[in-house]
């Protein structure tokens, strides 16, 4: 058994707390590789924020849990060492499908664990979720679950079509489950082909998605006052990525995402964690596909890795500073 505590990292209960009360949000950014462990903590270092980092099932897969863990508690050594004495970041695990795994998760490090039952009937919903909330509060780890299913594909989670959060079963949900932190859908989706052209609209020349139901969201708040909303989902998709892929011999089609301006409203609320993956993935591809255009005979990986792990910085410093406001927001600096 590893105890998170032991490797430096902390929960999320403190820092949704606060993120609930100040109208911001704490980033959730996923990782499978030393150089995404890397930006990400260069950048939450830099804005001195509190950061998420995220595993999901396919990243144990490619990359192994022990060592994802040994990542993160590196993560923990590296931001004091750029010179953060208070670092606050998560270990913790995304979409979480099994109590097993859940499990496997809490006693080997993770100091926070999502159970996704979504696609469950309710009750089944609830049983699951409970069962992990019920094991992880022994050791002080938090437990978000899901209700509503997002559309879209990544890594193992997909669904052809999303049910959007129902206001009125959240009460119930959330007493019965005893989970921290909830999921909901609300119009994000997984990927980056989030919505097809057809379900957008061009204004000035760019596809916009169908707004998020923020009605929703604010019947959501209103039945659980100051409890911490969590969306998926949420990688916006920036075009000039998008373009540099495609102009240096990608094949990216359609790619849309979701406008930064309504992650930026959403933040304000009582959503206080904001999932983004795809942004990252996108980001590494464009600067590995560009310098190798640029570079073709270079064959170091540190040549075009370097310059990936510079932009993916880049675009986590943008949506801590100008997206989710989480920038300054340490207890202690
Ligand atoms: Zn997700």
């Amino acid at each position: 058994m590893v105890n998170y505590k032991d490797l430096g990292l902390v929960n999320t209960r403190e820092m949704f707390k606060r993120a609930v009360a100040g109208g911001y949000a704490i980033p959730a950014f996923n990782f499978n590789t030393m150089e995404q462990m890397q930006a990400i903590v260069m950048a939450a270092v830099e804005t001195k924020s509190p950061v998420i980092m995220q595993v999901s099932k396919g990243a144990r897969n490619y990359a192994n849990g022990t060592i994802l863990r040994n990542l993160a508690k590196g993560a923990v050594e590296y931001a004091k060492e750029l010179g953060c004495e208070h670092p606050e970041i998560v270990l913790h695990l995304d979409h979480g499908d099994t109590f097993e795994l859940c499990k496997e998760c809490i006693d080997n490090g993770f100091s926070s664990v999502m159970i996704d039952g979504s696609h469950l009937p309710y009750e089944e919903n609830i049983a699951l979720a409970k069962k992990v909330v019920d094991y992880a509060h022994q050791f002080d780890v938090t437990v978000e679950a899901e209700l509503g299913v997002l559309a879209g594909v990544e890594d193992e989670v997909s669904a052809a079509e999303s049910h959007y959060t129902k206001p009125e079963e959240v009460i119930d949900f959330s007493t019965r489950t005893g989970c921290d932190s909830l999921a909901i859908s609300i119009g994000t989706s997984h990927g980056a082909h989030k919505f097809t052209p057809e379900q957008c609209t061009l204004v000035n020349g760019v596809l916009v998605p169908p707004p998020l139901a923020f009605d929703i969201l604010h019947e959501i708040e209103k039945k659980l006052p100051g409890f911490p909303i969590v969306l998926h989902g949420s990688s916006s998709v920036p075009m000039d990525e998008v373009n540099t892929i495609n102009q240096y011999g990608g094949h990216l089609e359609a790619a849309i995402g979701i406008p930064e301006e309504q992650l930026r409203e959403a933040s304000k609320s009582a959503v206080c964690k904001i999932n983004i993956d795809s942004d990252s993935r996108l980001a590494m591809t464009a600067a590995i596909r560009k310098h190798l255009a640029e570079h073709p005979g270079d064959f170091d990986p540190r040549q075009y890795l370097k310059p990936a792990r510079e932009n993916m910085k880049k675009m986590y410093i943008h949506k801590i500073v100008n997206v989710l406001g989480s920038d300054g927001k340490l207890a202690q600096c």
